[in-house]
């Protein structure tokens, strides 16, 4: 009795090896150890030995008859069933590329066969301790007629099962992947890796929030109608919410939506709730930069093969949406002004020249206005330099408020922005002007004296209508009223060309 006891014990250790020679040597040394051997004399037997005897711990020889060692290991890893049994691999050889492969396949170990193979039973000794394995645990899968033919097609359907997924992995991350290099815009690259998840999710809306730009981006892949959007913004920003600083509200997200209008109207009855949702923090450089969030109105929505497919997705996508913020925080860095975020000067040119040429070409008006701050080498003198800098910042929101869209503000110089206004002649930009000269005057500046006035000085120049020929001609006329505004005391507007002063 206590010898059967003992026999059902013993560790169960799955030894797969094509050379008779080789299985002997392999044999001895685990008997001497007290483990039980199951033997197994190539790949194909090892597999469907692992599935039915459940061993403790594998043993694998590399080159084997009709699978070798790697596919063995692949396909034991890749199974919840036997993903959890140690796998050694063996191999005359010590080259770094079975190292390599060994590891990628999932192997625990890998050991070099030498003569006596002297690593092998410390190696299996360790591991069977270290996993935490009792002897005895695992218990065998006992099936009727193990059939060997059976068996083959039983192995061979599992490794076209795993070929197809990991063919159909490898599918989606290079979907994904190629999107890399698709746009300059952040926006158009992330809904596009959206779309992809979208597909292989089956989600209705999917989205992208920004963390450090605070922006949300929304693909709608179904007709959803606005009640399930809504539902869905809320998801996507209380998913991001503890990444975000405390205080911020959905109204301070800027959101790009990339849906066909028709998607977000209407009453859809299968949307009438948000039944699933599955949120994940994209990562890159050691911090979360954004959150993915996919939902679905049917309940159960995202089955483990789903949340699977959205693992592999997790790296490429993150890759993908960081550089594409990054790509536009360059471009925007390269076109910005540090102090303001207004247009820099340069960039300004650009703009000032397409603008000029869509006029020409189309026949409308353009008008521009050059707004320097009076007296403000006196706040520098006065308060410090910091101090200036808050006034020229918080001027930029000040005269930001008083115009469209569409008009294009820039700091054009050290306290001198640049106003250009398209389709706009200048009798409509007279007003602009004056508003933005008295909300300037109106405006309390904050210093830490107090509250203090500022003014500007504003010249406008317009094409056609003041005579100017050219972008240069533009600007130049513009810059040339506003000096007279200030020879003429400051605080006010001239127009320049044929125009009067107002
Ligand atoms: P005016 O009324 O004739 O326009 O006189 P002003 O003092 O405004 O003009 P001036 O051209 O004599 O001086 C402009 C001052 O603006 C000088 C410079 O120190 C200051 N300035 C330019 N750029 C910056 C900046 O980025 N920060 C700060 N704090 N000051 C700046
Ligand atoms: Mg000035
Ligand atoms: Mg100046």
């Amino acid at each position: 009795m206590e010898a059967i006891q003992k026999q059902e014990n013993r560790y169960r250790i799955l030894v797969a090896e094509d050379s008779p020679t080789q299985r002997q040597i392999i044999m001895s040394v685990l008997h001497r150890e007290g483990y039980k051997v199951i033997l197994a004399k190539d790949g194909i037997e090892a597999v469907s030995r692992a599935f039915d005897e459940s061993p403790d711990l594998m043993v694998l020889d590399i080159e084997m008859p009709r699978m070798n060692g790697y596919q063995v290991c692949r396909l034991i890893k890749d199974d919840r069933r036997t993903a959890h049994i140690p796998v050694v691999m063996l191999t005359s050889r010590s080259q770094e590329t079975d190292k390599f492969w060994g590891l990628k396949t999932g192997a625990d170990r890998y050991v070099t066969k030498d003569f006596k193979l002297t690593g092998l039973a410390t190696s299996i000794h360790e591991m069977l301790e270290q996993n935490g394995i009792t002897a005895g645990s695992s218990k065998p899968d006992i099936r009727a007629g193990n059939l060997m033919k059976q068996e083959d097609t039983d192995v061979l359907s599992r490794v076209n099962e795993l070929l197809d997924r990991k063919l159909y992995e490898a599918t989606i991350i290079n979907e994904i992947s190629k999107l890399n290099t698709l746009s300059e815009d952040c926006a158009v690259t992330v809904s596009s890796v959206l779309t992809v998840i979208a597909k292989v999710s089956e989600c209705y809306v999917s989205s992208v929030f920004l963390i450090d730009e605070l922006e949300l981006i929304i693909h709608v892949e179904n007709p959803v109608g606005n009640d399930y959007f809504e539902l869905s913004r809320m998801h996507a920003f209380e998913a991001a919410m503890e990444y975000l600083h405390k205080g911020t509200t959905l109204n301070q997200v800027k959101m790009t939506i990339d849906a066909d209008p028709v998607f977000l109207k209407g009453e859809h009855p299968e949307c009438d709730a948000l039944r699933s949702t599955l949120s994940i923090p994209l990562q890159a450089r050691g911090k979360t930069i954004a959150v993915l969030t996919i939902n679905s109105p049917r309940s159960d929505a995202f089955s483990e093969d789903i949340q699977r497919v959205l693992e592999i997705v997790e790296h490429p996508a993150s890759v993908v949406v960081d550089n594409a913020r990054l790509h536009e925080g360059t471009k925007r860095l390269a076109i910005t002004d540090g102090l303001t975020r207004l247009f820099n000067h340069r960039h300004f040119y650009e703009l000032l020249e397409q603008e000029f040429m869509r006029s020409r070409r189309y026949k409308t008006n353009l008008s521009m206005i050059m707004i320097d701050i009076d007296f403000f080498k006196h706040i520098n003198d006065t308060y410090g330099h910091q101090v200036g800098d808050d006034i020229l910042k918080e001027m930029a929101i000040v005269i930001q408020r008083q115009i469209r869209d569409i008009d294009i503000l820039a700091r054009y110089g050290g306290e001198e922005f640049a106003v250009l206004l398209p389709q706009t002649a200048v009798d409509q930009a007279k007003p602009v002007a004056e508003r933005i000269r008295q909300s300037v005057e109106s405006n309390e500046f904050v210093t830490p004296e107090g509250k203090i006035r500022m003014t500007v000085s504003l010249g406008i120049a317009a094409y056609p209508e003041c005579g100017v020929d050219n972008q240069t001609e533009l600007v130049q006329m513009a810059d040339a009223a506003m000096y007279e505004a200030k020879t003429a005391g400051k605080n006010r507007i001239v127009t320049g060309g044929a125009n009067d002063a107002i």
